[in-house]
């Protein structure tokens, strides 16, 4: 079974996508940390997202996990793909279809034959577009901007700026609803839920009732 999470970055997705896989006991895909690890290769190897042989040099990067930590080349880097920096450039490499084909196969390898909750922008209109299940997390700007800014307070991340992070998710969104490849978009089949105003305990039990209702 695949259950897709589809939504903007702060509105919740990546903490209930956790939460509902360890309460399945699903396999849980954050496909946004994979975009993240693609966007710290190439800024290492300072390869442009409209390199003439990206295709190729893509070949060079190899993404694994131990435990819940994500490998670059062996090497860990589960904290650095959520810098700051990493933020400023990933929607710019995520709009790039050859980094985008190559992580969506990844991720059909990962789930293949797997129960698993996938989370992104573009799993329930493109990845799996037969996904058993469907939603789609949004909420207001400001209250996104201040979960993001709590979540990098605590991964002790240096230099935060609340502004900064607000100016970030509004380019964000900006750029990710309007590329031409798998833009972000609801799933006409997808559920809306608002957690502008929800805890994670209530959207994880939100989608846990759905899944039973159906
Ligand atoms: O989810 P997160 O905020 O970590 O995602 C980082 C970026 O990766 C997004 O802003 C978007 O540009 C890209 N992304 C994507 N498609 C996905 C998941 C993430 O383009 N399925």
């Amino acid at each position: 079974m695949i259950i897709a999470i589809d939504g903007t970055s702060g509105s919740g997705k990546s903490t209930t996508a956790k939460r509902l896989s360890e309460e399945l006991n699903f396999l849980h895909i954050d496909s946004g940390s994979l975009y993240r690890v693609a966007t710290y290769f190439c800024i290492i190897n300072e390869i442009k997202s409209d390199d003439d042989n990206l295709e190729s040099k893509l070949d060079d990067m190899n993404i694994d996990f131990d435990d819940r930590k994500i490998l670059l080349n062996g090497k860990d880097i589960t904290s650095e793909i959520r810098e700051h920096y990493i933020s400023d450039s990933v929607s710019d490499f995520s709009s790039n279809v050859i980094i985008r084909n190559k992580l969506s196969d990844f991720q059909k390898k990962l789930a293949k034959n797997r129960n698993a909750v996938v989370e992104g922008r573009d799993i329930a209109t493109h990845v799996f577009p037969s996904a058993d299940y469907k939603f789609y997390l949004s909420a207001d700007i400001e209250v996104r901007a201040k979960r993001r800014y709590k979540q990098m307070i605590e991964s002790d991340s240096q230099g935060i700026d609340k502004k900064d992070i607000l100016t970030n998710l509004i380019k964000r969104d900006q750029l990710d609803m309007n590329r031409e490849h798998s833009p972000l978009l609801k799933d006409k089949d997808a559920i809306e839920i608002n957690t502008t105003n929800l805890n994670i305990d209530e959207q994880v039990n939100l989608i846990i009732k759905t899944i039973n209702k159906e």
